[in-house]
């Protein structure tokens, strides 16, 4: 695999998860990159990592999930970094499809929806941005295989305008990183309740 800019060691890159904590707030990338503030996983994050592992392990050789997308090699927890996007992390399945494309699959042990979780969708549009640089192979589509209570497989269609704004958010996150700039606060203050800086967030 390769990407156009090979210095892993040398650029900064940031990962889905701290897109997707920048969604949730945009202070949350103040806090942790110009302060330097960690957030403090509580016990019940712990507790629900092990579960999550725990489940994984049972899901692993969900051979039809992929047999239903068309995948014609797979590739698991597979760790990716592009420094050209700014981007790495590990993506839970890495398909190769019968029409030459590429997709990323992830699992998630939570019900069903009826369509996809937006976080689950920006998730997934990071992960085939990742896939398209670092493979240089099409990634028109991406899978959210809903695992908790049976299966569902629920497809994102990888389109342009949500690569643009997936782009987009880690732009603004490295403008903050840059500037220092304090962003505006996230637009519902429903979320600041759990929030671990909610005592020095002004
Ligand atoms: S208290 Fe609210 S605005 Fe401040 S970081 Fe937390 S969620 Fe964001």
């Amino acid at each position: 695999m390769s990407d156009q800019t090979p210095d892993t060691e040398q650029t900064p890159m940031i990962t889905p998860s701290d897109v997707l904590e920048h969604v949730w707030c945009p202070r949350f990338t103040w806090f942790m990159n110009v302060q330097n503030i960690p957030q403090h996983e509580d016990k019940r994050f712990k507790v629900l990592k092990g579960r999550e592992v725990h489940q994984r392990r049972a899901t692993e050789n969900r051979d039809y999930l992929r047999r239903k997308i068309g995948a014609v090699k797979r590739e698991v927890e597979v760790y990716l970094a592009s420094p050209s996007q700014r981007l790495r992390g590990i993506v839970d399945e890495v398909l190769w499809l019968k029409d030459g494309s590429m997709a990323p699959l992830d699992y998630k042990y939570t019900e069903a929806p009826d369509t996809v979780f937006k976080t689950h969708e920006t998730q997934i549009v990071l992960y085939a941005l990742l896939i398209q640089s670092v493979y240089q192979q099409p990634v028109t589509r991406g899978f959210v295989a809903y695992v908790r209570d049976g299966s569902q497989l629920l497809e994102v269609d990888i389109t342009d305008e949500r690569i643009a704004r997936a782009r987009w958010l880690i732009g603004q996150i490295f403008d903050i990183i840059r500037t220092g700039r304090l962003p505006a606060r996230t637009s519902s203050r429903l979320r600041c309740e759990d929030c671990c800086y909610k005592n020095i967030c002004v």
